[in-house]
């Protein structure tokens, strides 16, 4: 039992100080990336160098440390990480680690044709593929590197392998993909996949870009109606996860809308971010962070690591500031772990 950071009882549990219990954590296995996604990072991005970053044996320490605080959900993500060396070990590690009882992966697909069967049978259960659009020459012109047949590729491995449910996530940007949400829509027609489209968030370097080239949620709505038919809410179209979800008639997959800008889901957020280089994000868009990292590198034992993440998670911030211009400029998107 672990003693909460304000003196209030016991709790096995971390909890803030609005009372949201936070037992989701996103984990950014690297801060590096096999593309160069325009809403995500520069083409000539720096990143930092591999001993600033938590080795295996660190990252395993903290995820049993956390999961010993009631995070019982975990997510890896990046920048890639499937290009995570040791990501299989990674994985079947996590996997085995006592209290962790979902374990999901976001990815930009590019390597799973190879890595979804080893993934699954270590222990990995769904996967988030990145897919912006269905047209080749404008996947390039987003992702910059790759190609669409690679991502496809491993999106049927995938689905293959058995890392079901499939979601697949699409940031629009105006004039790179905006033509391509009703063709992304009507892929829930024919295949039982969760298509979710993100709304493009501000951060450090392509801030400015975000703020000019969104598209709201609202927007692709109302586009897919047109081009194709109104969505239909699912159960009121009440928030699952971070998604308001919606379907066609009939058909077998659906399709979310995570309006992280223009309907923010903050009060119902449960989630912690770690990233690459062992730091503590209570907020994906508030720059606010607790360094975990060096005080495991300087020999503090795994009490004392709960007891700081205990402490900072009591500080999570409400919300994001997005509609007050706050806006996090100390990282990129691939950097904390999105
Ligand atoms: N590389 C993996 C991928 O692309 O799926 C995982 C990391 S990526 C940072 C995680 C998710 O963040 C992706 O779905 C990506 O599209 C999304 N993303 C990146 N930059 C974004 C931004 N500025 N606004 C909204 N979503 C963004
Ligand atoms: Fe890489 Fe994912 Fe960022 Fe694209 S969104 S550059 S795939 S980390």
């Amino acid at each position: 039992m672990i003693q909460s950071p304000v003196g209030t009882p016991t709790v096995t549990e971390a909890r803030d100080r609005f009372g949201r219990i936070i037992s989701y954590l996103r984990i950014s296995l690297t801060d590096k990336c096999n593309l160069r996604c325009v809403y995500c990072m520069p083409e000539d991005m720096v990143f930092q160098p591999a001993q600033e970053l938590m080795q295996d044996e660190e990252l395993l320490t903290l995820v049993r440390v956390f999961a010993s605080l009631g995070f019982w959900k975990f997510r890896l993500t990046g920048g890639e990480p499937t290009i995570r060396r040791n990501i299989v070990d990674i994985v079947r590690n996590i996997a085995q680690t006592e209290g962790v009882r979902s374990l999901s992966m976001t990815t930009n697909g590019i390597l799973l044709e190879e890595l979804a069967n080893p993934l699954a049978q270590a222990g990995l259960q769904r996967v988030n593929v990145s897919i912006d659009t269905l047209d080749p020459v404008r996947f390039k012109r987003i992702t910059r590197w790759g190609t669409l047949d690679q991502v496809w590729n491993g999106l049927l491995a995938s689905e293959r392998a058995g890392l079901t449910p499939i979601k697949l996530n699409a940031v629009v940007v105006r004039g790179f993909n905006d033509q391509d949400v009703t063709e992304l829509a009507k892929l829930t027609v024919d295949h039982p996949w969760q298509v979710r489209f993100i709304e493009m968030m501000p951060f450090g370097d392509v801030a400015s870009f975000a703020k000019e080239q969104i598209v709201t949620d609202a927007e692709i709505q109302a586009r897919i109606a047109a081009e194709f038919q109104p969505l239909q809410p699912v159960d009121g179209a009440k928030l699952d996860g971070e998604a308001r979800l919606y379907t066609f008639p009939d058909a077998p997959g659906q399709v979310g809308f995570i309006s992280s800008v223009t309907i923010p889901f903050c009060a119902s957020c449960n989630r912690a971010r770690l990233t690459a280089d062992g730091v503590l994000r209570l907020c994906l868009l508030r720059d606010k962070e607790i360094n975990l990292l060096q005080p495991l590198r300087a020999g503090a034992s795994e009490d004392e690591l709960r007891q700081m993440i205990l402490e900072a998670i009591w500080w999570k911030p409400w919300g994001h500031g997005l509609a007050e211009d706050v806006i996090p400029l100390s990282r990129v998107m691939s950097q904390i772990g999105g």
